[in-house]
């Protein structure tokens, strides 16, 4: 069976750092940045382990603010 990986990309500026997608992350694949704040000053979301998105796309569908596209391949 083929597998399917996922990647996400995250509209950084509008992220209000509320941290629901990490949440729903069910394989730990993103985390609110520890260190950089976008212009409003919240720590945005990114991909913390990038290899261990699935495509699932939990964050994309909890995220209040509609910041996160999910895109999916099978390899
Ligand atoms: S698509 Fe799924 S696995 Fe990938 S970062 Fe979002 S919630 Fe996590
Ligand atoms: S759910 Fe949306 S607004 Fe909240 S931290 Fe994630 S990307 Fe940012």
């Amino acid at each position: 069976m083929a597998k399917v990986r996922g990647a996400i990309v995250v509209n950084q500026q509008r992220c209000k750092g509320c941290n629901l997608c990490v949440i729903s992350c069910p394989t730990g694949a993103i985390s609110l940045h520890p260190m950089e704040v976008n212009d409003k000053g919240y720590h945005y979301c990114h991909m913390s382990q990038p290899d261990l998105c699935i495509g699932c796309a939990s964050c994309g569908i909890v995220c209040p603010d509609g910041c996160i596209a999910v895109y999916k391949a099978k390899l």
